[in-house]
């Protein structure tokens, strides 16, 4: 099973991500939980070049997301599905759609194309969105800002409405969640979806 959350930058992801696993370890299932980008070796090296190296452009920038998505997929998630793991992603191909799709202004048909070319199809069963206000989701983070961070309210709300217009469009696959709810009411949701989807 592979579930993937998606969501504004602080809006918790990687928190239910984490509780989710922990739960999934606990039903004696085997879990590999990883993150975009940065979830391998050379995803860590493409994340430090994309979120903290020098300037690049939009076309660019949404390659050496794709890039790092298509190793992710080839060389830990599909492996880890095969042999009946569960992989819980901190984002996948859906952030390229509404960062570089339509928070960058790329188009969303064609970036997510461009994703669906470098995983070769491969699609969450279950996506968690994690909708919070990006002006929120800025006081909740800590540490100095990333250049995705520095973004506008603009930006922000156009990702914002991407995600929530995806989760529309294909409601088997997409929970929304609102992630001002308290962290163990969301993760108590996520769990009963992903319980309904593993048939436990
Ligand atoms: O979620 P995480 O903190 O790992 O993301 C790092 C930064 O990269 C965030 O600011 C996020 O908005 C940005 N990002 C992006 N496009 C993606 C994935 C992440 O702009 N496809």
């Amino acid at each position: 099973l592979f579930v993937s959350f998606e969501g504004g930058d602080g809006a918790g992801k990687s928190t239910q991500s984490r509780l989710l696993a922990q739960w999934l370890t606990g039903l004696g299932r085997e879990v590999v939980l990883t993150r975009e980008p940065g979830g391998t070796e050379l995803g860590r090296t493409l994340r430090d070049a994309v979120l903290h190296g020098g300037h690049v452009d939009a076309r660019t920038e949404a390659l050496l997301y794709a890039t790092d998505r298509a190793h992710h997929v080839a060389s830990l998630v599909r492996p880890a599905l095969a042999r009946g793991a569960v992989v819980v992603t901190d984002r996948y191909l859906d952030s390229s759609v509404a960062y570089q799709g339509s928070g960058r202004d790329l188009g969303a048909d064609e970036v997510e194309r461009l994703n669906l070319w470098a995983t070769d199809g491969l699609l969450p069963a279950v996506t968690v969105l994690l909708d919070l206000d990006p002006a929120l989701g800025r006081t909740r983070l800590t540490g100095a800002p990333d250049r995705l961070e520095r973004e506008g309210d603009d930006f922000h709300t156009r990702t914002r409405r991407a995600f929530l217009g995806r989760a529309a469009a294909d409601p088997a696959r997409w929970l929304v969640l609102d992630a001002t709810r308290p962290a163990e009411e969301l993760a108590a949701a996520v769990r009963a979806r992903v319980a309904v989807s593993l048939g436990v």
